[in-house]
């Protein structure tokens, strides 16, 4: 039940999906009771509602995300005991099959890592998986990952089992109330404005889906995000389905499979992919579905179908299409707003959030109290974000690839995005070029992963092994330990830091000895108040009163925060 709009809260949450709903749980399991969600419709009405619901650490292979995944999963399936009310979560078991070397190469690699971390993966035969899961077509596949305590759950059932808990807590929460903008003191937010009075916050979470990304620029922050259209396809029901079958995903065909209703709920990543809304999305949309496109889906739908045969015999109910965010690397955005106080973001979840949102909510609570993340979340963090990834003309380009990219053509080390490129160029970029430069991307800049000595690029396959390129490297690297060789450091951030404060700000900031020699660079790091590493970069001095700062690109949001 939905209560009055206060005038304060100590944080206010933004959006009552599953991502606001586990931040309030968490927060107030730190202590913190002074929270208020608002949800300008009703709980889950956004994206969360129509998830497909799959609880999995598949595809994982980064200690945060695993740590995120396997959390997550922890507590969805001990809820219920603490709340009273069902997240839904069967262990029912989650398979990854592999058709090809390269595939199953990623499988034996990711089986390894979260063996370390203690999660029951263990790589299976067609044969096993025939027996786990015997609808399945086996001939074609090389073997198969299987976590036996991974599975589903219920996608509205997690977020109101944890606002429930949150309420538990001392929370508030209101729905049919839209924020509509921010209350700002300089640099500092101070609340938010909606349609129903404002409301005075020491902190304010954007959790808003999809639609954060209209919102943050109202805070003048930039938050690239996009939607897509998102497909799964429900059956009738099917002969040998039933409600403990494992659910399955062929990264190769672009599709999972699981029971629904005694019937298959077959989704789809398909590789090429469509922004749903890229100006503007409507502020009204609430419980909505897109018109499929049946069209465009068909063939990604009969390529995934046929991992199932007897799914080419089941009856449709419902080919259900929603829109989901997802972000330029396909990694949520998440913590402080680095442009002004007192603003978190938790938004752009690629078709995880249900999967990750109890460790994102856990992460993003000890953040906002501690004011420290509690884990490495570089790779997550908004701070990576650029501007340039917030145009029209960005968003539209790179979300066609994402949902692929997300469903593990991503995971292969050689592996760069193919849309939106061509961004950011060195001055010697035409030079690289002629010297037959394959390049790569980071940060939207094009840099030379190695030179070809033909000058031709032959295709470059997703693969973990050597290849045709690996004696080229070995040649280029003997080259410059032996003789000499130009680095191209355009891709870094450069800032500029002079005057008469200059040197007290860069060594208060610095773990080494940085005020030195002019002429001297001094390799360092920036830490946070745990020791923690912030920023790793060098310092140069270039006079009494300049230096010059430089730092990874994907790091410069945070740096220009902690020098400001
Ligand atoms: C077809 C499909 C299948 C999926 N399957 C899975 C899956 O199997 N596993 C998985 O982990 N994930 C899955 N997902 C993704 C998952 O649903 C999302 O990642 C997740 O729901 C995002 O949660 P959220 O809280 O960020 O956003 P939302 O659920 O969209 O919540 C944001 C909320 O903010 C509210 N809001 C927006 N603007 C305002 C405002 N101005 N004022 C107040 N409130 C506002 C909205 O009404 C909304 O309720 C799937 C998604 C789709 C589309």
């Amino acid at each position: 039940m939905s209560q009055a709009l206060p005038a304060r809260a100590q944080v206010v949450i933004v959006g009552g999906g599953v991502i606001g709903c586990s931040i309030a749980y968490h927060l107030t399991k730190l202590g913190v009771k002074d929270v208020l969600l608002i949800e300008k419709d009703q709980l889950t009405a956004g994206t969360t509602w129509h998830a497909a619901g799959l609880i999995t650490s598949a595809g994982y292979h980064d200690d945060t995300s695993l740590w995120m995944a396997r959390y997550s999963r922890d507590l969805y399936s001990k809820l219920e005991a603490e709340t009273g009310h069902s997240t839904g979560f069967r262990p029912v078991g989650h398979l990854s099959v592999a058709t090809n070397p390269a595939r199953f190469e990623t499988l034996l690699r990711e089986r390894d890592f979260q063996v370390g971390y203690g999660v029951p993966n263990e790589i299976i035969s067609p044969r096993e998986v025939s027996e786990l899961f015997p609808l399945a077509r086996v001939d074609d596949l090389i073997g198969a990952s299987y976590v036996v305590d991974e599975g589903r759950a219920d996608p509205v059932g997690v977020a109101t089992s944890m606002a429930k808990g949150a309420r538990m807590g001392g929370a508030t929460i209101v729905e049919g109330i839209s924020v509509t903008g921010f209350t700002r003191t300089g640099r500092r937010i101070t609340g938010v404005t909606t349609n129903g009075g404002n409301v005075e916050a020491d902190t304010v979470v954007l959790c808003a889906g999809l639609w954060t990304r209209q919102l943050a620029r109202k805070a003048g922050i930039d938050v690239p995000l996009q939607a897509a259209e998102h497909y799964y396809l429900l059956t009738e029901p099917m002969e040998g389905v039933h409600r403990d079958l494992p659910s399955i995903e062929d990264l190769e065909c672009y599709g999972y499979f699981r029971e629904e209703g005694d019937g298959m709920l077959v989704g789809l990543f398909e590789p090429v992919a469509a922004p749903w809304h890229p100006k503007q999305a409507p502020e009204d949309f609430a419980f909505g579905t897109i018109p499929p496109n049946w069209d465009r889906m068909t063939p990604h739908l009969e390529k995934a179908m046929a991992r199932i045969p007897s799914l080419s015999e089941a009856g449709i109910r419902t080919f259900f299409c929603g829109p989901e965010s997802f972000t330029a690397d396909v990694l949520p955005l998440l913590g402080p707003a680095p442009e002004v106080d007192g603003l978190f973001v938790a938004a752009g979840l690629n078709s995880v959030g249900i999967l990750l949102g109890g460790g994102i909510g856990n992460v993003m609570a000890s953040w906002i109290v501690d004011g420290i993340c509690p884990v490495d979340i570089a790779a997550f963090s908004i701070e990576r974000a650029l501007p340039f990834e917030n145009s029209l003309r960005f968003r539209t380009e790179r979300t066609v690839e994402q949902l692929g990219v997300l469903f593990g053509d991503g995971s292969f080390p050689t592996f760069h995005q193919h849309t939106a490129r061509g961004i950011r160029r060195s001055p010697l970029h035409e030079t690289w070029e002629k010297a037959g430069a394959y390049f790569g991307v980071s940060a939207g800049w094009e840099f030379p992963e190695w030179f070809s000595p033909t000058g031709e690029n032959p295709e470059v396959p997703w693969t973990w092994d050597r290849g045709h390129w690996t004696p080229w490297i070995a040649s280029e690297h003997k080259t410059v330990r032996e003789n000499v060789g130009v680095m191209d450091m355009t891709l870094m951030s450069k800032f500029l830091v002079q005057g008469p404060s200059a040197a007290i700000i860069l060594d208060r900031l610095s773990a080494n000895e940085v005020v030195g020699a002019i002429g001297r660079v001094v390799y360092t790091q920036w830490c946070n108040d745990r020791g923690g590493i912030d920023a790793d970069l060098t310092v140069t001095r270039l006079g009494e009163e300049k230096f010059m700062v430089v730092v990874s690109d994907v790091t410069h949001r945070r740096v220009e925060r902690m020098l400001l």
